[in-house]
């Protein structure tokens, strides 16, 4: 256990605010190596999800290339952002209009 705090200890962070459409969280980090940065940032996101309180409501985005996971804020939630649900009714009205014009 200590070794998995010891390489998230590698890199540390401080958390940022970001806003476009909604709200956004990231971590901004001290060091620029990034040798050190990418195993800490692995390590940290494997604790984070691996403690999360509430992993019922921890899920993967359901629009295809998207490798975002969220917590559900209601029970039929299916998109991390709505530039995500956006994304899936563009595809859905596309494939149902294919499939009217008979192609
Ligand atoms: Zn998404």
């Amino acid at each position: 256990m200590s070794v998995v705090n010891n390489v998230a200890a590698l890199d540390p962070v401080a958390p940022q605010l970001a806003w476009s459409d909604t709200p956004f969280a990231s971590l901004r980090s001290v060091r620029t190596d990034a040798w050190a940065r990418l195993p800490a940032g692995y390590v940290r996101s494997a604790i984070h999800l691996s403690s999360w309180p509430d992993d019922d409501k921890l899920t993967a985005c359901t629009v295809p290339r998207c490798v975002r996971y969220f917590v559900k804020v209601h029970g039929r939630q299916e998109f991390c952002r709505p530039s995500c649900g956006n994304r899936a009714r563009a595809a859905r009205f596309c494939h149902r209009h294919r499939a009217d014009s008979g192609r």
